[in-house]
């Protein structure tokens, strides 16, 4: 096994986005970044001053191939100056881009990301942005950049580079096959899986449903991943995938620094009133019609926020948050997480709910018949204004007595609610992250783990 550590090249540091190289046929953004740090760290005299960032932009863009995923790497190194030339060809020897593929690869140098940059970043984590404006903003900056197709990778491109993900953040070590194996079933024990996330749990997340009985560390696409383990440090996923018997022969493993697991797509409020598609956000609101439960186990209602806007909500049944949501009443308050799905034929546009917390649940009130003083059961209406009897003991009401208001228990909790980690998106918070959360703010300088990068 070889193992990486740091040289000390002083130049201005280089970042190198890259997105869109994969298809659904295969290949994979993250496998072309290990590729390219792989011949970074071999050839060039190279310091990464950060681990390879993997960004998950805004899940809800309709193009994306899977994840949404964007990578950055950022380095100093003797010879900046042609550095998109020689991973070009890298690119282009080893054939990194599937067919079908629409790749953008950007370059900057400098020791800081421009404003302009990092705003375009923050976009394109929950709105759409165009392939217009990340080529303007290249152009604008002296960015060189390569793309092909129709041109939409430059945008991820663009968006790694502007983000520095100094707030929350978490790591995954991404395990990479041989070629040969592409397309092949993976195996690895569950009970290695299951034991592991036992022992290093709330370190790691996301390694195994024990609900469902599934381990969720192993993708089932054609791409060269053989499994990722994320977690709250570089340390842990690379000693938890270094001590997991894989059978199978890989090529290497990298480990990224991420916002995986960190909700960073929904962190702005949205007004529901001119909600665009394909956006995301949050919204403290109020439920404005009681849920009801359609075929296929899901949860649709519709809430209000406090500027009047009105829109339909989703709560899907894999997320297993269809049971907290059908009890909910009108005029709770709630707050929820959500992506814009676009409007159909069939229905409007619909908020798909990534979290809920419910924040007050109303008293509600129901008019009910007086209790029989004697035997304590409802008694029975013997019709306007006639009054009440027991149906017990026969006793009598008084004959203008009247039925009774009570408020009526609520089934709801207030609390944050979660989908189980079987639906999880890439950027989905698990309920333990929370107050879990770190940032950079004293740390100028990242020293990276002696063995974030391995060929095996
Ligand atoms: P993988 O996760 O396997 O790397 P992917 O899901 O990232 O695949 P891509 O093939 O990279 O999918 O396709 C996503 C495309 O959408 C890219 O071209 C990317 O530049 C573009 N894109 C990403 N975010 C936005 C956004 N907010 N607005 C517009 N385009 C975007």
């Amino acid at each position: 096994m070889q193992v990486y550590t740091k040289s000390s090249v002083k130049s201005p540091i280089v970042h190198v986005g890259l997105d869109d190289t994969d298809s659904t046929q295969g290949k994979c953004t993250t496998h072309a970044a290990y590729r390219i740090t792989q011949y970074l760290l071999d050839n060039e005299c190279t310091e990464f001053v950060d681990y390879p960032l993997l960004i998950r932009l805004n899940p809800n863009i309709p193009w994306k191939t899977r994840g949404n995923g964007a990578v950055c790497l950022r380095f100093r190194t003797a010879d900046h100056e042609d550095v998109l030339d020689r991973i070009m060809d890298l690119v282009h020897k080893e054939k990194l881009v599937a067919s079908g593929a629409n790749p953008g690869i950007a370059v900057y140098c400098g020791d800081s990301i421009p404003y302009s940059i990092q705003c375009f970043a923050r976009k394109a984590l929950y709105d759409v942005v165009s392939s217009r404006k990340a080529k303007e903003l290249a152009t604008r900056h002296q960015i060189r950049f390569f793309i092909d197709g129709n041109g939409q990778g430059l945008v991820g491109s663009m968006a790694a580079i502007g983000t520095l993900l100094r707030e929350d953040h978490t790591f995954e070590a991404v395990a990479y096959r041989k070629q040969e194996k592409c397309g092949t079933v993976r195996k690895l024990d569950s009970a290695q899986v299951v034991q592991y996330d036992a022992e290093t749990f709330p370190y790691t997340f996301n390694n195994y449903d024990k609900e469902h009985h599934r381990v969720l560390i192993l993708p089932h696409g054609p791409d060269p991943v053989f499994c990722g383990i994320r977690g709250e440090s570089a340390e842990i996923v690379c000693t938890a995938l270094r001590k997991l018997q894989i059978s199978e022969k890989l090529e290497g493993y990298m480990v990224f620094r991420t916002n995986q697991g960190t909700n960073q797509h929904l962190q702005n409020e949205m007004g529901l009133a001119d909600i665009k598609c394909y956006t995301a956000g949050f919204s403290q609101c109020k439920v404005d019609s009681r849920p009801i439960v359609i075929e296929g186990g899901h949860a649709m209602f519709s809430v209000r926020d406090n500027i009047g806007g009105v829109v339909n909500a989703a709560v899907y049944e894999p997320t297993d948050l269809v049971k907290i949501a059908s009890k909910l009443e009108v005029g709770d308050s709630i707050k929820i997480g959500f992506g814009v799905r676009k409007p159909s034929s069939k229905h409007l546009r619909i908020l798909n709910v990534e979290y809920l917390q419910v924040l007050e649940a109303k008293e509600i009130f129901e008019t009910v018949n007086p209790l029989c003083l004697t035997c304590k059961k409802r008694m029975k209406s013997e019709g306007t204004n006639k009054g009440f009897r027991c149906r017990k003991c026969g006793v009598r009401s008084i004959r203008d007595a009247k039925k009774i208001v009570i408020s009526r228990p609520r089934m709801v909790v207030t609390g944050l609610f979660v989908p189980t980690p079987r639906a999880h998106r890439h950027l989905t918070k698990p309920v333990h992250r929370y107050g879990m959360e770190k940032n950079l703010e004293s740390t100028p300088v990242i020293t990276l783990w002696p063995t974030w990068f391995s060929k095996l």
